[in-house]
């Protein structure tokens, strides 16, 4: 006999609240209402979230309608959010000249930029989760689903558990895919005032583009919110010092005109892929599956994601299917995680305005190991070979037409306007 996916998602957890937990919970209230099941969203009130990832895709703009239920003016507005059309490049690659990386179609299509610390509670407003504030301490596989064990409280079984609790503690390569081709691993985070105009009683409508500024250690990112600017120095702390990079960034701000400024902190992050995202009871989403420095703001559209394929395939799918779908669902994560990888890593490849040792590294040193890292047989997927039919296809004088709709990780047009801006 057949048994319904839907079925087996009686009782289900999601285990953080930053942006993927927060949208995980809000996903699964969505996908099961209307059946009896349990939903329990569990974190740590004691630990922050991360905060920063104030870009988005536009893909995000539709899910958020949709999961709320609100206007896109209504949302943006809650968000504090303005209108991305693109990320603004300056300084990057051989031509020595800025470009902009649009989404397509070019000043229609528009994701957001938003303060990642209300997302949560934009998406709690309508979850039907039971709210659980305690640290869990380990989840692991049990024969029929997954077992959460808490401090100071009785552990629970469940059917499906979404881990979403951020960087893992360390990385090891038994676990974890190392992509360091990508060549940073810390942010140096300010804020300034707001410098986009908001009408009191609507969104901002103005065409904003997130700035990928070049500089000597690195690159400087600026985001245009209602209530602020966000900026973060983005370096390697084995070339650079904290204080060499403070220094760059006040000349930057000087440059800039921005006398007033408020520090956020620096952020150390790891450049990685989980080998193991989904085993059928235990999906990883958001940090705690994979990232990869912010160039392209991949973090919530990877989240995006996980979440939907691994909700879909566990409620749509029969449950007689799950132990095959769950290695095909696992190696496309990976392989597209990876893809994101490559196109971020990529980047980096045709240096920019600076000869800095940071930017000699990224070019010579770091970006040409991107084959050894996602060699096909080390990664068991074939992230590779796409990404680099990519790079081929956007080499032709002319694009064949039937190819114009493929993907690998984002869009063709994106892989195009990146190898012109570039200049590759
Ligand atoms: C500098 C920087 C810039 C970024 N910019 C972007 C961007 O522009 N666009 C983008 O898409 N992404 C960006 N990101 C990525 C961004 O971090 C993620 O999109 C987003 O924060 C998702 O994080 P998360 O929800 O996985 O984890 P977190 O935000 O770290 O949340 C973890 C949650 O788990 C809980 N938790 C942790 N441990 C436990 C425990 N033991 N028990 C119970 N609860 C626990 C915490 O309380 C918290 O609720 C950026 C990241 C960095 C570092």
């Amino acid at each position: 006999m057949i048994t319904p996916g839907s079925e087996s998602l009686n009782k289900v957890a999601v285990v953080g609240r930053g942006t993927a937990g927060a949208l995980a919970a809000a996903s699964v209230s969505d996908l099961l209402s209307g059946k009896d099941y349990q939903l329990h969203h569990i974190y740590d009130s004691k630990i922050p979230i991360i905060g920063v990832g104030e870009g988005s895709w536009p893909s995000l703009v539709q899910r958020l309608q949709y999961l709320t239920q609100l206007s896109d003016n209504a949302v943006q507005q809650f968000l504090n959010g303005t209108r991305k059309y693109g990320v603004a490049f300056e300084g990057w690659g051989h031509l020595k000249r800025d470009f902009i990386h649009y989404f397509l179609p070019q000043d229609e299509s528009y994701a957001y930029h938003l303060s990642a610390d209300v997302m949560g509670d934009l998406l709690q407003a309508d979850g039907h989760a039971q709210h659980i504030d305690a640290n869990v301490v380990g989840i692991s596989r049990l024969d029929d689903g997954a077992l959460v064990e808490f401090e100071g409280r009785d552990p629970e079984r469940y059917d499906l558990v979404f881990d979403a609790r951020g960087f893992p503690r360390k990385i090891d390569s038994r676990a974890h895919i190392d992509i360091s081709f990508i060549p940073t691993n810390t942010a140096m985070i300010r804020r300034c005032p707001a410098v986009i105009e908001c009408p009191v009683d609507g969104p901002a409508l103005q065409h904003t583009y997130t700035r990928a500024v070049a500089r000597p250690h690195g690159w400087i990112f600026v985001i245009p919110l209602t209530i602020h600017t966000s900026y973060g120095y983005i370096f390697n702390r084995d070339l650079s010092s904290e204080e060499e990079v403070e220094a760059d960034f006040d000349r930057f701000f000087a440059i800039d005109g921005i006398a007033q400024f408020e520090k956020r902190g620096v952020i150390q992050f790891p450049n990685f892929v989980h080998r193991q995202i989904y085993d059928g009871a235990i999906a990883r989403i958001g940090n705690a599956a994979a990232f990869m420095e912010p160039l392209e703001a991949t973090a919530i559209v990877a989240a995006q994601l996980q979440i939907e394929l691994i909700l879909q395939m566990r409620f749509a799918r029969p449950l007689e299917y799950l132990q095959r779908d769950v290695q095909m669902v696992n190696r496309f994560l990976v392989s597209s995680m990876l893809r994101y990888g490559l196109f971020v890593g990529w980047h980096y490849s045709a240096g920019s305005v600076f000869d800095s040792k940071f930017w000699r590294y990224a070019r010579d040193f770091a970006w040409p190991k991107y084959r050894e890292a996602v060699n096909p047989e080390l990664v068991d997927c074939d992230a590779l070979n796409k990404f680099e039919d990519m790079i081929e296809l956007v080499s032709q004088p002319v694009i064949d037409e039937a190819k114009l709709s493929r993907m690998c990780g984002v869009p063709l047009s994106s892989y195009a306007q990146m190898f012109r801006g570039l200049g590759c």
